[in-house]
């Protein structure tokens, strides 16, 4: 971009890994970048829950658990995260528990995780940007400058040239419905599954010899010990159990108590280990967990509206599609903005 050009003001809605990857591309090329979160800090899908109650160990990854790494891109990114320590590699020992025993196939699998939580590397890209959290976008709508953004109140949040939404389809869908029909008429047709997590921590450690497991029977599919990652304070023994696509759409609505109440025995269940009483638990439902039939757009983007849309379900689902897809839609409004 030329010097003597005031650069355009782009806003992004969502401080998952998808926008602010789209939002550090950006910026790190002269635009103007804000970026809106509804919750209280980054890391969307990838949080990391702190319950200062629970004294040393604290900390529950109630989102992602780990991601894999396939794409050049990614592998640069990982190997930069990791000398600044905001990543390392995750040698569990992943089992499946499956109906007719146990399967240690997916043991090779290399993972990668956040340190010293799954957010540490959307903290990171969260740093060097204007980043405003607590506010939930509500209207995008088109004015003399450009495009107005409001919040729940129907306040402005400014006035913007270009407005990129990454949050899941249905929420991008919504958001873009009046405005950019074609690409919310593609969100509309990802179908996203809910996930209802349990967050668990028992002050004697839990007797298996595993780290984590894919559980394919009952109400869970995934249960591991979000203490035994790597830089995490390893007492109290902190599990993470999710249940599995299926019983969370079944038991969306219920009470989160209800839903411990359920999951509890069903870990114990699958682990094969001796029930034990908690010291500490809590329920969170991501109703918008994974796509079940994401696109394989890469991103959405509309160069003549100045309105696009990036995100896990634009482009194969996953911390990694996520992110290549962010890096994506940055390339797509830099070579517009130049045309
Ligand atoms: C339970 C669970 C387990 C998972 N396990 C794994 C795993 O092991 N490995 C893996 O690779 N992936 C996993 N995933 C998927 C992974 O977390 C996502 O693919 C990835 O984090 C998506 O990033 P994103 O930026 O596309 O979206 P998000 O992280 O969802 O970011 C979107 C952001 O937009 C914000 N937002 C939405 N609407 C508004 C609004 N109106 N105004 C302001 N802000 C708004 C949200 O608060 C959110 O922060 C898991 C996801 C869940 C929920």
């Amino acid at each position: 971009m030329p010097t003597n050009e005031v650069p355009p003001r782009i806003a992004v809605i969502g401080a998952g890994i998808s926008g602010l990857t789209c939002a550090t591309e950006l910026a790190e090329r002269g635009h103007s970048m804000t970026v809106f979160d509804k919750a209280r800090g980054p890391g969307g899908r990838m949080s990391t829950r702190r319950v200062p109650d629970l004294g040393v160990g604290d900390d529950f990854d109630h989102g992602a658990q780990y991601f894999t790494v396939r794409s050049p891109e990614l592998t640069l990114r990982v190997e930069r995260w990791t000398t600044d320590g905001v990543v390392a590699p995750w040698y569990a020992r992943v089992i499946a528990i499956c109906p007719d025993g146990i399967d240690e196939s997916s043991r090779q699998t290399q993972r990668v995780v956040g340190t010293p939580g799954m957010n540490a590397i959307c903290r990171r890209l969260a740093e060097s940007l204007d980043t405003r959290f607590g506010v939930q976008v509500s209207a995008i709508e088109k004015n003399r400058d450009g495009w107005a953004v409001l919040d729940e109140a129907g306040d402005t949040l400014g006035t913007y040239e270009v407005v990129l939404c990454t949050a899941p389809a249905p929420q991008t869908e919504k958001l873009l419905r009046g405005i950019a029909p074609a690409i919310a008429e593609r969100a509309a047709t990802v179908r996203m599954q809910p996930c209802w997590s349990v967050l668990v921590a028992f002050t004697d450690p839990v007797r298996v010899d595993f780290d984590a497991a894919f559980v394919n029977s009952g109400p869970l599919s995934w249960v591991a010990r979000t203490s035994a990652k790597p830089a995490r304070e390893t007492s109290p023994d902190r599990w993470v159990l999710h249940a599995g696509p299926r019983w969370s759409a079944e038991h969306l609505e219920d009470d989160a108590d209800r839903v411990i109440e359920a999951l509890l025995p069903a870990f114990f269940d699958a682990i094969g280990a001796p029930s034990s009483k908690p010291a500490w638990s809590k329920g969170h439902r991501w109703r918008y967990a994974l796509a079940e039939n994401p696109l394989d757009d890469g991103c959405l983007y509309d160069s003549s509206l100045g309105i696009g849309a990036c995100g896990d379900w634009a482009n194969g689902n996953r911390v990694e599609g996520a992110f290549l897809s962010g890096l994506r839609l940055a390339k797509e409004v830099e070579q517009a903005l130049h045309r």
